[in-house]
């Protein structure tokens, strides 16, 4: 009998699907994190980037040597280079310069030749999912290997990805007891895919967007108007357009959680439970409170746990940058 992962591919996804003791308690619900950041890469976006590099290569858009391209708030450039180093691909990652150093020091530590670009608008040119389209095609010119640009915010090999395992697997692991799903968006690969999953299993189960301010998806699923308002410092999630991995998601309703609401409870998840995660991960444990409040004791709610919080030390943990913005800060760090 043995039980081995063959290398960095095999080991992406079939993560733990963990019980939160305090959200639990507090609401009568079982609420369960599917543990994404224990994802060799360190987040959720793993399993996006192997599947849009398998369905490339299926297509015969990649070759070997090939050079894959993307704009990406980290993680999945993070996956992407990592996938890329298993399977003998490069890759060029274009990133936004506001996001936390400690996701620029990975990228470099894996060997992604990483472009940092102004924080701008998507309808900038210059906006880091449009630059890296641009830059793809100006490397296809030279590549002799050839180029891939990822585009994972509208290519749907990213929800299929979520489709094929993260759904199936939260539905094996709950043997089917799920009543609600919920996550925040960056490109809606986790949320439309899983949702998808779990609806074809079971169409009742409630599939409910996660949205930190900012971001102009809840106004869009609420009121038909995508419109932001606010602020947050999460990284990798909130979304101004729908993507073509929102395109069609059987999303059945819509929390908005704020940082002042996610950040105690991230800090409470170290203290008191021993997972230290990202801050999308505090967006969408706080959603999955409110929809088990709005379903009622007795139910089971699944979020995801998307990355470890060390990938933003020198922001969610760092008392100075908290305070800057007026944000609760941890105690036992100040
Ligand atoms: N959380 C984190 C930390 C992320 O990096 C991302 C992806 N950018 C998400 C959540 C959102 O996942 P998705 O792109 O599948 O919507």
């Amino acid at each position: 009998m043995t039980d081995i992962r063959d290398g960095f591919l095999d080991s992406i996804g079939n993560t733990p699907l963990i019980r939160l003791k305090r959200a639990s308690e507090e609401t009568g619900c079982e609420i369960l994190g599917k543990a994404e950041f224990l994802n060799p890469g360190g987040s959720v976006k793993d399993r996006a980037a192997l599947a849009i590099i398998r369905d490339a290569e299926a297509r015969g858009l990649l070759k070997p040597g090939g050079v894959i391209v993307e704009g990406t708030a980290g993680n999945t450039g993070i996956g992407l280079a990592l996938v890329a180093n298993a399977l003998g691909y490069r890759t060029v990652i274009v990133m936004p310069e506001t996001q936390s150093q400690e996701k620029k020091d990975m990228l470099r530590l894996v060997g992604a030749d990483l472009r940092l670009v102004p924080a701008v608008p998507y309808a900038n040119p210059g906006n880091y999912v449009r630059y890296s389209e641009t830059l793809a095609g100006e490397l296809a010119k030279t590549e002799p290997a050839g180029v891939l640009w990822a585009n994972q915010f509208d290519n749907v090999a990213n929800r299929m990805g979520h489709f094929h395992t993260t759904g199936q697997e939260i539905w094996r692991q709950t043997d089917g007891k799920v009543d609600a799903f919920t996550c925040a968006v960056g490109t809606g690969g986790t949320l439309a895919g899983t949702g998808m999953a779990l609806k074809e299993h079971n169409r009742n189960v409630k599939v409910v967007l996660a949205d930190p301010l900012g971001s102009a998806l809840y106004n869009h699923y609420a009121h038909g108007e995508l419109k932001a308002e606010g602020t947050s410092i999460t990284e990798g999630i909130g979304q101004g357009r729908i993507t073509k991995n929102l395109e069609d998601a059987p999303i059945d309703d819509q929390v908005q959680v704020t940082d002042h609401e996610a950040l105690p409870l991230i800090f409470n998840l170290v203290r008191q439970e021993g997972l230290v995660l990202g801050g999308s991960s505090g967006i969408n444990v706080m959603a999955a409170i409110k929809v088990a409040r709005i379903l009622g004791p007795g139910h089971t709610v699944v979020t995801v746990l998307a990355d470890y919080g060390t990938r933003y030390q020198s922001k969610l943990f760092n008392p100075a940058f908290l305070r800057e913005r007026g944000l609760p800060v941890p105690d036992w760090l100040d």
